[in-house]
């Protein structure tokens, strides 16, 4: 069923009966060509591998619910801001992904090039974010520099003359927006489901097949599934998961917490970060103001997080904007993070024929959705790494080739 005004309006007629569920619920078949591991960046996998490159007899296996993981738990903010020439022209590919994807998949993921300002508040940071600005636009990304009138001009309500933290202007990204998360992912599903890939929910993989250094299928909670080629797309679980295989993956998972307001009128014109501090806010279409800041900071597997690092966020947000402090908080949840060494991705084939690992998206997967799942199944369907993702090599870690945007070093704590 294909969406429109025109249906719309016809389901309108006939009291909304004609409408219906956007994937089908099937049972797992014996066996397939691809076994696709995570229902997030997993699901755009499976669309593009099924849509793209024309493979059929696929499969998505997620151990809960579609949407359940991080890619429903985000704070929405797609960009392409990056500065490392193994990022930028990746996350540009995305960002270009974003422009089309509601024609492409049919479906609206209310994707809202907003645009995000980066703040800056001392002069080194300028020229940090000048270079930044100018990497981007080299990459075929838009990128520019606002003086503190400019952004003042769209944001008056920030602290400007904070003697600590003053704001002396912002690199902007005007097609950077948000997207609602959870819509992406019924989007691709629904894509993926009309291009016959199988989305098998509740079924958690417990182990891996492997015979002869080759991958033949994974044990599952609902049996046995037969496979010639495996994608794992696991996030926060990336190490557990590839653990069953026998490998040690250069990945920790942290939980991320996002947060919630009531609902008010429209403030916040795009996506803002503070400069000084870990805190980032927008709106969204039902006037919520979406915010969040650090990870907790230990490893965790819980999809919650703890208070002092609320505070610590709240404490970010009254520093950049003390209105925030008037508007109540709704809710708060968390989602468990696959944070690198290097802060960067990793889209990669493994020391295991056939087995292929989509991991170490840290703070910033949920913008990769597209690229992520075009570059996968681009590397799961000819074997080769798209050129765009040429650089996210697992063994870059092993060969000194690190993506470290943040020029933290090895502290998936502070990426
Ligand atoms: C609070 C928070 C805020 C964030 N904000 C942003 C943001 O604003 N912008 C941005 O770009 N990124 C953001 N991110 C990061 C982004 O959401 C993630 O990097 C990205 O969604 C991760 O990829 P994924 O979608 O594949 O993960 P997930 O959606 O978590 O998918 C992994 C799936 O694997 C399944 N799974 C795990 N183990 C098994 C198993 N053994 N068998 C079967 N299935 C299994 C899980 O159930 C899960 O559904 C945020 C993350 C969080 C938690």
């Amino acid at each position: 069923m294909r969406y429109s005004g025109l249906r719309l309006v016809a389901e309108a007629l006939r009291g909304h009966r004609g409408w219906k569920p956007l994937w089908r619920d099937p049972e797992p078949q014996k066996d397939y060509d691809f076994v696709i591991i995570g229902g997030g960046h997993g699901m755009a996998t499976a669309y593009y591998l099924a849509k793209t490159f024309g493979k059929a007899r696929i499969a998505v296996l997620d151990k809960g619910w579609i949407g359940g993981g991080n890619i429903g738990r985000n704070t929405t903010i797609i960009r392409s801001n990056y500065l490392l020439p193994g990022n930028e022209p990746f996350y540009e590919l995305s960002m270009k992904l974003w422009e089309g994807l509601e024609q492409e998949f049919n479906f609206n993921a209310m994707v809202s090039q907003r645009g995000i300002i980066n703040l800056i508040h001392t002069d080194g940071q300028r020229d940090t974010y000048r270079r930044r600005g100018n990497a981007m636009l080299l990459a075929g990304a838009d990128a520019r520099l606002l003086t503190a009138d400019e952004v003042r001009e769209r944001a008056p309500f920030l602290n400007f003359d904070n003697p600590r933290f003053p704001i002396k202007g912002g690199l902007m990204q005007e097609r950077a927006g948000t997207a609602r998360h959870d819509a992406v992912v019924w989007g691709y599903a629904r894509g993926a489901d009309m291009a016959g890939v199988d989305i098998i929910q509740s079924c958690e993989v417990t182990g891996f097949e492997i015979a002869d250094g080759r991958v033949t299928g994974v044990e599952t909670t609902r049996g046995r599934i037969g496979a010639k080629t495996v994608g794992v797309a696991v996030a926060g679980n990336s190490g557990r998961v590839m653990a069953m295989a026998g490998m040690r993956l250069p990945i920790e998972s942290h939980v991320l917490q996002a947060f919630v307001s009531e609902g008010l009128k429209p403030t916040i014109p795009g996506v803002i970060t503070f400069g000084a501090g870990h805190f980032y806010i927008s709106q969204s279409d039902k006037g919520g103001l979406v915010f969040g800041g650090d990870i907790d900071g230990y490893n965790s597997y819980a999809q919650r997080g703890n208070l002092p690092t609320v505070e610590d966020v709240a404490e970010g947000g009254m520093a950049l904007m003390p209105m925030i402090g008037r508007a109540r908080m709704l809710r708060s949840w968390g989602g468990v993070m696959d944070m690198s060494m290097d802060g960067s991705p990793i889209i990669d084939a493994t020391g295991i024929d056939g087995l292929y690992l989509n991991a170490g998206w840290c703070y910033g997967g949920f913008k990769a959705t597209p690229a992520s799942g075009y570059c996968f199944a681009h590397l799961l369907a000819t074997g080769r790494p798209h050129e765009t993702a040429a650089a996210l090599r697992l063994d870059r870690f092993a060969r000194g080739h690190v993506i470290d945007e943040r020029g933290a070093g090895a502290q998936p704590n502070l990426h």
